[in-house]
């Protein structure tokens, strides 16, 4: 599972202090970025090594990945890198401009669909200038299969089929099917499936279907002398050099499996490499490296080739041991009725990282948090990885301030309030988070007799707010700078001014014109605004100003704030441990729903005028082995700011099939 930053609007830690540049290229509706390593020059030379290598196993997949997301893809990106790098006519042109931001869009998407949306995209340039192009590079054969493939909108429409009515195999341009209707394929698992395990494989995770010459249904793996062979096999060359240096017993093993899956297609093999991996906790690299996750296949079988190299960050995963482990005194500190709190309390310790390098399904477009392996019954009886990634959550951050627009500028209403957010809002943002994860949630205990499912479908969006409520009195206690993890007194007023901004009017541009608001993390945030707006109003706690016509909402007392949340914490607290379901429902149906419909068209305007890019994705930093007197002695981290530059060296490097 994985969880996707395509709508990450605010996070990051600390404030930017270098000219460090995050965003370096936007185009279409996509913009590349660029993350740091922090951490790096903390690790071994052994570690390096280590993480070198299995970075090095991550970008031979690349191929993989591009070939299972269609067969066309290599063709046609092979011709693509060959104009790129040797056309010689004019290159000023807007056509040839608008070949470019082809090409980028196709190594974006690894492909010739959206990697989101999964519909087929087009150059803007004729298919008279493309083939001008490709038989200027001697590429001119191929002209009559790729330009259809390419330009054809009939032909190939999506990558996964969301047809109601067609059949979704047939109709799926992913590569995991040939030749084969759904019922086919459907009967073929249903005949070797055993449902009586209870530790099932992954039933086609590592194969394409298709049928043999006489006709019958066949798996074609996916192994070292199998389909994507030559990858694979590199693969399996860097895992042995990785597993050389590895950390720990545990990860040799992991290691050893890993290869011996990739040589055998097994499928049992794979899920025991996923139980020592699990067992690794002690290491500091930490990697991905498979045929992971199904949302590729309209079936969900098949998993994409994703690699993945990350190091443990141990400064933020340290701060949420200092929560867990004063987990009782936040609890005995919260302004909750005591009968409603936890004796014995417990905190959770999160694990955060930092990338190192994307591969396969991950790169550019990558998710900000995993969590791992996917298999139930490994996760059940061995338990299971979930991380967030914390270099990517800043660097989508720190890209967001280097836009020339963006909602911060738009929705704040001062200098001041802006300039504050820039110095601590990341920080307080993260910690509010922490709070929210490792202490919120597991705050607080129903009284004898009431349900966990007393407050029905009201439940998810009222727990939410619990433990954002949780995590937002407790951002502004003098005990988190006391403890050493909030900065400063003040900084939480930054994490304030943004929910208030947010809850009453930022997130609104998520939702369609006309809809109300129905994602639970959506309504807590706006019951949560909207309660502290209405309750503080006699106060002026929170101010509603209009400046040119535009809506901004500004905190004017951030301590009586705080006695607001308290308040409402205090109450949410006690619906829940008493089970009182109708005051729940009032609390969500009076403030978290319904929108403004004036207010809701203003901020959506505001919104589409900023013309943010809304998908992300990065280019990897590149690990270069320092040798001296033939020995290396060093892996220096170098970050490259060429989108188009790292797209063609790994094709010419990780070039496969
Ligand atoms: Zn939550």
């Amino acid at each position: 599972m994985m969880m996707t930053g395509v709508l990450a609007i605010t996070a990051g830690c600390g404030q930017k202090k270098s000219d460090f540049k995050y965003l370096l290229d936007e185009f279409a509706d996509l913009k590349v970025m660029r993350y740091t390593i922090p951490g790096w020059e903390e690790l071994t030379l052994q570690q390096k090594e280590y993480a070198y290598h299995l970075a090095e196993a991550a970008k031979w997949g690349r191929d993989i990945h591009w070939d299972q997301n269609c067969k066309w893809n290599l063709p046609i990106r092979h011709v693509v890198e060959n104009i790129l790098e040797n056309y010689k006519g004019d290159r000023t042109s807007q056509e040839f401009d608008q070949f470019t931001v082809y090409a980028k869009r196709l190594f974006f998407a690894n492909g010739i669909h959206h990697h989101y949306a999964e519909d087929k995209f087009f150059p803007e340039c004729s298919q008279e200038y493309f083939k001008s192009l490709m038989e200027a590079v001697g590429e001119g054969d191929k002209c009559a299969e790729l330009l259809d493939v390419i330009y054809n909108p009939n032909t190939l429409q999506q990558r996964r089929s969301t047809s109601t009515d067609g059949d979704i195999v047939v109709l799926s341009a992913g590569n995991f099917y040939e030749g084969v209707t759904r019922a086919e394929v459907e009967k073929y698992y249903e005949s070797i499936e055993d449902k009586t395990d209870e530790t099932p494989i992954a039933y086609g995770l590592n194969t394409k279907v298709t049928k043999d010459s006489k006709g019958n249904i066949v798996e074609i793996p996916w192994k070292i002398d199998g389909m994507y062979g030559p990858a694979i096999a590199k693969i399996c060359e860097e895992l042995k050099l990785a597993a050389a240096c590895a950390e720990n017993d545990i990860q040799k093993r992991a290691l050893a499996l890993l290869v011996k899956y990739y040589e055998t297609g097994d499928l049992k093999v794979w899920d025991e490499f996923n139980i020592e991996w699990v067992k690794d906790t002690i290491g500091t690299v930490d990697f991905i490296n498979g045929f992971i996750e199904d949302y590729n296949d309209p079936l969900g079988r098949k998993g994409a080739w994703e690699g993945y190299v990350n190091i443990k960050d141990h400064k933020a995963s340290e701060r949420s041991v200092i929560l867990s482990a004063n987990a009782q005194w936040f609890e005995d500190h919260s302004p909750v009725d005591p009968r409603f709190k936890k004796k014995e309390c417990k905190g959770i310790s999160a694990k955060v990282i930092n990338a190192v390098c994307l591969a396969g399904d991950s790169y550019p477009s990558t998710p900000i948090g995993i969590n791992l392996p996917n298999a139930d019954w490994i996760r059940k009886q061995y338990g299971s990885k979930s991380v967030t990634i914390a270099n990517i959550t800043h660097a989508y951050d720190y890209a967001a301030q280097e836009s020339p627009t963006s909602t911060l500028d738009e929705f704040a209403w001062d200098e001041a309030e802006k300039a504050f957010y820039r110095e601590w809002g990341s920080w307080a943002d993260e910690i509010h988070t922490d709070l929210h994860e490792c202490l919120g949630h597991g705050s607080g205990q129903l009284l004898p007799g009431v349900a966990t499912t007393a407050m029905g479908e009201y439940a998810s969006a009222l727990e939410e707010a619990r433990a954002d409520l949780f995590g937002l009195y407790f951002t502004a206690d003098p005990k988190m700078v006391e403890l050493g993890i909030m900065p400063n007194k003040d900084a939480y007023k930054a994490e304030y001014a943004n929910y208030i901004r947010n809850g009453l009017m930022v997130q609104f541009t998520r939702v369609e014109l006309g809809r109300p608001n129905t994602e639970a993390h959506m309504q807590n945030r706006k019951l949560i605004a909207e309660w502290c707006y209405e309750k503080g109003a006699k106060d002026n706690v929170i101010e509603k100003k209009v400046r040119d016509g535009k809506t901004y909402f500004v905190v004017n007392d951030y301590e009586k704030l705080r006695d607001l949340f308290a308040q409402l914490l205090a109450e949410i607290q006690r619906i829940k441990s008493e089970g009182d379901y109708e005051a729940g429902k009032y609390l969500i149906e009076t403030y978290a729903v319904n929108i403004d419909p004036a207010l809701h068209k203003e901020v959506k305007e505001r919104y589409e005028a900023l013309n943010l890019k809304p998908y992300g994705g990065f280019i990897n930093p590149d690990i270069v082995p320092v040798e001296k007197d033939g020995k290396v002695v060093d892996y220096k981290v170098v970050y490259n700011d060429d989108y188009l530059k790292q797209q063609l060296d790994y094709g010419k490097k990780y070039g496969a099939l």
